[in-house]
């Protein structure tokens, strides 16, 4: 690998969507940084995904913690030319009447206030190197409705969504891109072992007949890391087999 490989930092890479980005980057010539709270999964992850991959445990919740992962990626590599915000949980399930302040905040920390710190010291990195960048985060379909998620997750991943908005029209003088992608059913530990019922959901509200696979997404990912994507920014594209595009079924 030469000294201008580009360089990224990947959240929650020890698993789902966030291994097949890190796998993917890594296919195109990339050196990535995968941080993520699960020490045993991360190193085992980074082991196997190859000699350009560094683990670094983080919570993705933390300032210190992002700090550090943005930090350990100029370190290692020299520099850091992406950030992929996607690390993720359910968070808060049930009904709005019932969720606990402190559940409640969990979920908007370890969602929302992880890819403004993301951004926050990814940019940073950036704008110190004067070499542009690009920032994709992972919200979901759920941004969009009320209905295609938990409620406390489908509100903190609309926050995703403008927060990505918002620092692309922030960052774009300094030539850093931010785009955000929505998964949609995608077969990843998040989604739980019984896929009976994911593909339940999947035949009643999604036009194309498979559940997606990490790859699926991790490949559009790329797409807006990499320089081809060098006019898209504050965009988000699903992923989703259509079933955003499909709305209620109502025939
Ligand atoms: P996953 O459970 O396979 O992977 C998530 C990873 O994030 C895990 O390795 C976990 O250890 C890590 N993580 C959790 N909390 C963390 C924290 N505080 N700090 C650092 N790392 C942490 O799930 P996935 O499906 O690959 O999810 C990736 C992203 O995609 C999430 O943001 C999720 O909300 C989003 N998403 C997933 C789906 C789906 O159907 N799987 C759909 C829409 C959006």
């Amino acid at each position: 690998m030469t000294a201008a490989a580009r360089a990224a930092l990947v959240t929650g890479g020890a698993s789902g969507i966030g291994r097949a980005t890190v796998a993917r980057l890594v296919a195109e010539g990339w050196q990535v940084v995968l941080a993520d709270l699960n020490a045993e999964n991360g190193e085992r992850t980074a082991a196997e995904l190859g000699a350009d991959v560094r683990f670094v445990r983080a919570d993705v919740s933390e300032e210190a913690d992002v700090a550090g992962a943005v930090g350990a990626c100029v370190a290692e590599f020299g520099r850091i030319d992406c950030v992929v915000n996607n690390a993720g949980v359910g968070g808060a399930f049930g009904a709005l009447t019932d969720i606990a302040v402190a559940d409640w905040d969990y979920t908007f920390a370890v969602l929302v206030r992880s890819v403004f710190l993301g951004i926050k010291h990814g940019a940073r990195a950036m704008q110190a190197a004067g070499r542009g960048g690009s920032i994709v985060n992972t919200a979901s379909v759920a941004a969009f409705s009320g209905g295609a998620g938990p409620q406390a997750y489908s509100a903190a991943k609309a926050a995703v969504l403008n927060l990505g908005r918002v620092a692309a029209a922030e960052l774009a003088g300094d030539r850093i891109r931010v785009n955000t992608v929505c998964p949609g059913l995608i077969v990843t530990p998040l989604i739980g072992p019984d896929l009976e019922t994911a593909r339940a959901v999947m035949r009643q509200a999604q036009p194309w007949p498979d559940l997606g696979t990490p790859e699926d997404v991790a490949e559009v990912i790329a797409f807006l890391a990499g320089d081809a994507a060098r006019f898209v920014t504050g965009e988000e594209i699903t992923v989703d087999g259509g079933l955003r595009a499909a709305g209620p079924r109502m025939h």
